[in-house]
């Protein structure tokens, strides 16, 4: 439902939870966050408000400089725990948050499970970051070239944002169908579902297209067509009023 993702210097915490209740009036029923710092990283995530998460992680640690945040609007598995976002590969490496539908899941999990993967949620959105797994396994590409072959094989809507904690300099993100708006700071980069989130950072932005995957480092953005044709990113300047 809501998306937010931050890289930058400044603290990823407060960007990220702030985000998530800038987009709270669009309806939803539990909220988390993955972040990364040098030690390590973490995910915490909880059904209920963004105030919910925060009461759950006052004394927990939310260092680090890059994160991603969801509020979810469940249509596959119910309100939980365990079925908020943000899912984990198997591995635990990579994360991701995601609006959409991903409809053909079920076959995929099939596949998924039959090659050894486990599934802690009953989402299709966790199907889709151990499908990238997999396949980053089996081609031993890169992880923009893993996402997307995935999103090649996945039939339905998404807008994700993928976290790597073996890479804490970069963020991945794409779109089809499910809107997603990148703010372009002094070396740091924002992304949201809607420019809410974004627009007390900065003005400019890229409003990423379907069929869009979009690699996000501190000194750039690297935008491709699902056919893997590069394109220029077109920075716009927002209109709204604060
Ligand atoms: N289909 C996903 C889920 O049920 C994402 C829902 C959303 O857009 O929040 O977890």
């Amino acid at each position: 439902c809501g998306i937010v993702g931050y890289i930058g210097s400044r603290d990823a915490w407060p960007v990220v939870l702030n985000g998530l209740k800038r987009l709270e009036y669009r309806g939803y029923d539990s909220a988390g966050i993955a972040i990364i710092n040098s030690v390590g990283f973490n995910v915490y995530k909880k059904t209920g408000k963004v105030a919910c998460l925060e009461a759950h992680t006052a004394d927990k640690d939310k260092s680090g400089h890059i994160a991603i945040g969801h509020t979810r609007w469940a249509t596959h598995g119910a309100p939980s725990d365990a079925n908020s976002h943000p899912h984990s590969s198997n591995d635990n490496r990579l994360h991701i948050i995601h609006n959409g539908i991903i409809e053909n899941y079920l076959i995929l999990k099939e596949e998924l499970l039959a090659r050894g993967h486990t599934f802690k949620s009953e989402t299709d959105t966790e199907i889709l970051i151990h499908l990238i797994e997999e396949i980053q396994n089996i081609e031993q590409t890169d992880l923009l070239e893993a996402v997307r072959l995935a999103l090649n094989t996945v039939i339905g809507a998404y807008a994700i944002v993928i976290l790597d904690r073996e890479n804490p300099d970069r963020l991945i993100a794409a779109r089809k169908g499910s809107p997603l708006v990148i703010g372009v700071g002094k070396g740091e980069y924002f992304i949201a579902s809607d420019a809410t989130p974004i627009i007390e950072y900065t003005k400019n932005v890229v409003y990423l297209k379907d069929n869009e995957i979009v690699l996000v480092k501190p000194d750039g953005l690297l935008i491709k067509k699902l056919d893997n044709v590069v394109q220029t990113p077109l920075i716009q300047e927002l209109e709204l009023k604060l």
